[in-house]
C-alpha cells in the first residue's frame, strides 16, 4: 500500500554522518540560511569566491534516492539558491550568476553521501570548476 502522505514522516538522520552532524548542530559551521527543513552553510574548501552548500536537514544519501515526497523541499532548495547567491556576494545575473551542482555516486564525485546543492559564484578563475 503507497505511504499516506498525510501522516508525518519521522526524519531520517544518520549518526555517522557528518551533514546530520552539522544539520543537528554538533559539528559546528558557517551558516547561511535556516529553516525547519534545510540549512545552508559554507563549504570548508571553497572552490570559488563564494561557495556554500544547501542540504535538507532530513538524510537523503543522495539524488538517487529522491522520493516523491521529497519534491517540494528540493523545489524550494533550488529557489533559495538565488537569493542566497546574492547576499553572500554573488553579482546579479546575467553578468554575474551563479553555479549549481549535485554530485551524485562515485562517477559523479560525490564524497559526503548526505544530498547537497554546491552554490558557487564569484569572480573567475576559481579553483575548479
Ligand atoms: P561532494 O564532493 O560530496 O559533492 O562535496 C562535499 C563537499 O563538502 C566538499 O566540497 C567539501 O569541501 C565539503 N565538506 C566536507 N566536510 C565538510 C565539513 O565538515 N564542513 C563543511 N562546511 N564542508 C565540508
Ligand atoms: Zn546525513
Amino acid at each position: 500500500m503507497p505511504a499516506n502522505p498525510w501522516i508525518p514522516h519521522p526524519m531520517a538522520s544518520d549518526p555517522n554522518c557528518i551533514f546530520c552532524k552539522i544539520a543537528a548542530g554538533t559539528i559546528p559551521s558557517r551558516k547561511v540560511y535556516e529553516d525547519e527543513e534545510i540549512l545552508g552553510f559554507h563549504d570548508i574548501a571553497p572552490w570559488a569566491p563564494v561557495h556554500f552548500l544547501l542540504i535538507p536537514k532530513e538524510h537523503i544519501p543522495s539524488l538517487a534516492d529522491v522520493l516523491p515526497r521529497h519534491e517540494a523541499l528540493l523545489g524550494r532548495m533550488m529557489a533559495l539558491a538565488p537569493r542566497l547567491a546574492l547576499e553572500q556576494g554573488c553579482e546579479p545575473y546575467p553578468e554575474g550568476g551563479f553555479r549549481l551542482v549535485v554530485n551524485t555516486g562515485a562517477h559523479g564525485g560525490q564524497e559526503v553521501h548526505h544530498l547537497h546543492l554546491h552554490v558557487m559564484g564569484g569572480p573567475r578563475p576559481w579553483a575548479k570548476g
